[in-house]
């Protein structure tokens, strides 16, 4: 079960919103219901991540968040991602974190980009005799 041990949730109200978190900062969130301990949405935004759990608390999509302001936009993805891939299976996310606007990179916990960085490894195929002096 995905559950971090000092983690405190928040009733997702826009009142609560607002005063936890400020203006124009990026992060990332899960939403939860009640009496629920795992998630059942998770997500990020790279522009403003009060007015997007604002938005969230207006369509009432669930009953309690919790969030990590995060510092570079890199970070925010690869923290949703990380998410996505511990709760997949769990959460209401239908599809995998799009990387943000004009950044190249690569979901670190995908298959594919496992499967890449391994074959780009060198790898010695023949025995490698050492001289000694
Ligand atoms: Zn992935």
């Amino acid at each position: 079960m995905f559950e971090h041990p000092q983690r405190r949730l928040y009733c997702l109200s826009p009142w609560l919103v607002r005063l936890l978190i400020p203006v124009d900062y990026i992060g990332t969130y899960s939403l939860y219901r009640f009496r629920e301990k795992e998630p059942i949405y998770i997500g990020r935004s790279d522009t403003c991540l009060r007015n997007r759990l604002l938005r969230h608390a207006h369509t009432k999509r669930a009953d309690y968040f919790d969030y990590d302001i995060q510092w570079t936009l890199e970070k925010c993805f690869i923290a949703e991602c990380s998410a996505y891939h511990a709760l997949l299976g769990k959460i209401d996310n239908l599809i995998h974190p799009p990387p943000p606007k004009g950044l190249d990179i690569k979901c670190p916990f995908c298959r594919s980009t496992f499967d890449r960085i391994r074959n780009n490894r060198l790898t010695i195929s023949k025995k490698v005799n050492f001289i000694s002096s």
